[in-house]
Parts: C-alpha cells; structure tokens; sequence
C-alpha cells in the first residue's frame, strides 16, 4: 500500500508562512507546494532558512512551483534562457527552504512535433541539472503533466524526459482527466515506475482542448483516485490546487484511511 502525503498549494505570505505551516500541522496535512507562479516571492535567504526549518520541524514536505510565464522550447533563444533562470532561481530559494522539487510547465510545442520539442526541454532539462549539481542544491526538476492538448506535456512526453535526463516528474491527475477525458490509471502507471510520486489534484473544467478551470474536488472524484493510488506501493506527495485547498486536501486525507 502507497503512503501519502497531503497538503495544499499555496504557503501564503512571507510573514504568513510559519504561522499557516502550524495551522498545517494542526490540521495533520504534512505537505505544502510554495507557489512561485508569479516569481519566487521568498526572496531573502534567512527567511527561506527559517521557513525551511519551521515545516522541517512540523514534519511537512515543502515543494515548489516555478513561474507559469516559462517555455523551454521557445522559438526565441532569449526566452529559453530567461526560463531557465526562473526556474534555477526557484532551485536556489527551494534549496534553503528545505524544499525537495520543482515543479514547472516545460513549454509549448512551437509549431514542432512532440519528438523536436521533447529535444529542446531535454536540453534545457539537462543544462539546469548541470547547473543544481555544480552547486550542490538538493532538490529535484519536476516538469509537469499538461491539461491542454496543445501544450508540450502528455503522460508519454513527460515519461520521456524522466527517462532521457533522470529527472523527477509531477502527475497531474485533473490535467490528464482534461487532456485525455479518461483517468488513464494503467498508462501511468505503466510510464511511471519509480517508487516516489509527486502529484497534483483538483476538480477540473474541461472541455476538447483540455483544461478550463480548477474548481473543488468531489468526494467522488478523491475516492477514484485514492483507490488506484492505495492500491500502488508508492510514496506520494498529493497536492491539491482546487479553490479550497486546504478544505479539499483535509478530505482526501480523511478519505485516504
Ligand atoms: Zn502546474
């Protein structure tokens, strides 16, 4: 049977984050991606070290989202090379916060078939890994299952570019419901081996071209994934993006047992 770790998107504010880690805690949820969707807003490195070491000691596993303005295959060299910087910077803050991946949206396909810009990301993948080594960061890449067709991100792309740099991955279970209006519970499985799952979930809107909007999550829609996830020998980190994300992740988590 998996373990799982739940807890919401979202830490909140600098001066926030300790006390809503605490609430966290109270609530018994033991994860929290930080989201830098709009850029890394923990900027200064005691804060990270201090923030790093409060959700250390309350036992909850901090991840992070890298800016949604990235595009590892862009037709424009400048833009690859900016997207790269933003997701280092997410590598070095999330490395004095204790955080152990990052979690980012690789691009867009550019015009290119899925093999050409699987080649650009894989580049793009394996120069920030150079760059994470060199400066000995612990924390790992998590390119993203996408909800929309058009977007660079299918469960075989991303088990791709696993496969091609060692990279970490994130399933997103509401965008593979949006992408291919099916869970595709076998599939992942079968492209996913590893032992360590970083999962994102949500209720989802969605409609031919995938994914419209995130809304909150039906108990229904929690027991299905729960009851494929329970039935692995996994350890997952299941992070809820819904409206209500702490509500949402409390529920599945009283669902899981
Ligand atoms: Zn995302």
């Amino acid at each position: 049977m998996s373990t799982i770790k739940f807890g919401p998107s979202g830490l909140g504010s600098v001066n926030e984050a300790i006390s809503n880690l605490e609430k966290l805690h109270s609530l018994r949820l033991t994860a929290c991606e930080i989201a830098f969707t709009y850029g890394p807003y923990i900027k200064d490195k005691e804060d990270a070290l201090k923030i790093g070491a409060a959700a250390k000691k309350l036992g909850i596993y901090l991840s992070i989202h890298a800016p949604y303005y990235v595009n590892l295959n862009s037709k424009e060299i400048e833009k690859i090379e900016a997207s790269k910087k933003r997701i280092l910077k997410c590598c070095e803050m999330g490395h004095w916060l204790d955080a152990k991946r990052v979690v980012f949206h690789p691009g867009f396909y550019s015009d290119m078939k899925s093999e050409e810009a699987s080649i650009k990301i894989k580049e793009g993948i394996i120069e920030m890994m150079i760059t994470i080594k060199k400066n000995k960061w612990d924390i790992e890449l998590c390119p993203e299952i996408m909800g929309k067709v058009n977007v660079f991100g299918s469960i075989d792309e991303i088990a791709g570019l696993v496969e091609e740099t060692g990279c970490g991955f994130c399933i997103d279970f509401a965008h593979v419901l949006a992408r291919y209006d099916e869970h595709k519970f076998e599939e992942i499985k079968k492209a996913f081996p590893q032992k360590k799952w970083h999962a994102h979930f949500s209720g989802i809107e969605y409609n031919e071209k995938g994914e419209r909007n995130h809304k909150l999550t039906e108990v229904k829609e929690w027991k299905t994934l729960l009851k494929f996830l329970k039935g692995l020998d996994k350890e997952i980190v299941i992070i809820c993006e819904s409206p209500d994300p702490v509500g949402d992740s409390i529920v599945g988590k009283s669902l899981a047992k």
